[in-house]
């Protein structure tokens, strides 16, 4: 694989220049620290884990910053950058040095070390007139997004199996990343990026901006999540819960749109429903139109349905999900040709709405979980959580229990 070709070669230019011990070098390398401390500033993000290693001299020492537009964001530019000594070439994100950047940066870190996440290669804290910035160096994915290329197949049709696979490759990122506590939160096409053009590119989960470490302690001490059941039953399930279920309704919308070209919630194809999608997607109203559904597995069907479930205590977790036989057994899933390629043609005019839309979702997911009512567990009535009182369970077991 390209990509890991070259940071194989940059990790050993690190790793010669560590020996040459210029003390320059504590690089933060693949998600893996290879000396120092984890912060150098003082300055804690209070995540109670590892942060990124933030160098504190300029980017400019050890890349040459180009002015190639790689894409823009809503925090400005990424552009491409080139390793001064290895001459590879990197994507250089700038981002103004607040609270928010730092979980960003720490989080994408932390979870840099799969195989399916962007790997973020070197941090600096930089001052550019007058103003903090962070400087994030991650592995250029020159591949482009997701649907993008399924898009872009031409007459070779986009299969049931390859969509398990590309499926298989996001909920082991998403897996990684769950198993650190930390839940991403904005799980969309956009974020899902190839390395580059070739065939056996990888897939890779990028853009951190909204991620959350889900088991911080509660600064309301013994508390639980009391909230309206918009998305959600109260009580039954913990923040923490909700927040990492927000990504498993995306690996949901994302399969779907994998294997017909369109996202649930939609009319036939066609119609985005904007003024009635709220509704649709609270209760639940999808369906799997003929004729393009009609060839996908049953399997997958059943998979689709468990992750777009909009009680999210019904929700499959990552777990679950790893171990449904679609996503465990994804090598012998049908290689049943879909329509898949044809439609995300044709809906090419409707591919901003639609991401519009899920844009609106996840963020209304967030904001329900931010709004989340705290409850003292002294005043709630829940028959469970009275339960787990009488068992005396410690605090914290009501609260992060998996
Ligand atoms: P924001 O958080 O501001 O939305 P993103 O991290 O999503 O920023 O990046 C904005 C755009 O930059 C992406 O949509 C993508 O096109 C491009 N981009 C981001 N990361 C990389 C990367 N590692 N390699 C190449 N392009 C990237």
């Amino acid at each position: 694989n390209q990509a890991n070709g070259k940071q194989t070669t940059h990790q050993g230019q690190l790793d010669k220049d560590k020996n040459k011990g210029n003390g320059k070098n504590r690089f933060f390398v693949g998600g893996r620290k290879k000396e120092g401390k984890s912060k150098t500033n003082g300055q804690s993000s209070g995540l109670g884990m590892e942060g990124a290693n933030y160098h504190k001299y300029p980017v400019t020492n050890d890349y040459r910053i180009s002015r190639k537009v790689l894409g823009v964001g809503i925090n400005g530019k990424v552009v491409e950058c080139e390793h001064r000594r290895s001459g590879e070439k990197y994507a250089l994100k700038v981002l103004r040095d607040v609270p928010k950047a730092r979980r960003e940066v720490d989080l994408h870190s932390a979870a840099s070390g799969h195989s399916h996440v962007v790997k973020v290669v070197d941090v600096y804290e930089n001052t550019y007139n007058d103003v903090q910035c962070l400087l994030v160096v991650m592995e250029s994915m020159k591949g482009g997004e997701l649907f993008t290329r399924i898009q872009q197949r031409g007459q070779q049709a986009f299969t049931e199996r390859e969509g398990a696979s590309i499926m298989y490759d996001i909920c082991s990122a998403v897996q990684h990343l769950h198993r650190q506590n930390i839940a991403h939160r904005d799980i969309k096409p956009e974020n899902l990026l190839y390395t580059d053009e070739n065939e056996n590119a990888s897939l890779k989960l990028t853009d951190f901006g909204f991620a959350k470490k889900t088991d911080e302690s509660d600064p309301n001490g013994l508390a639980t999540a009391c909230f309206t059941p918009y998305y959600c039953a109260p009580e039954v399930l913990g923040a923490e819960k909700y927040d990492k279920s927000c990504d498993l309704w995306s690996i949901g919308v994302v399969m779907y749109i994998l294997l017909c070209g369109y996202p649930p919630f939609y009319s036939a194809h066609g119609q985005p429903m904007s003024p009635g999608m709220k509704a649709k997607i609270r209760t639940g109203q999808y369906t799997f139109p003929s004729p393009e559904w009609d060839c996908v597995s049953e399997a997958a069907k059943d998979l689709i349905r468990k992750l777009l479930k909009t009680d999210p205590s019904q929700r499959y977790t990552i777990q679950q999900t790893m171990e449904h036989k679609w996503i465990t057994h994804y090598k012998k899933v049908p290689d049943t040709p879909l329509f898949t390629t044809g439609i995300l043609n044709e809906q090419k005019e409707h591919w901003g709405e639609m991401q519009e839309e899920m844009e609106k979702n996840l963020a209304s997911m967030r904001v329900v979980n931010e709004n989340v009512q705290i409850k003292n567990l002294a005043e709630s009535n829940n028959r469970l959580l009275q339960k787990r009182k009488q068992q005396q369970l410690k605090p914290a077991d009501v609260i992060t229990e998996a």
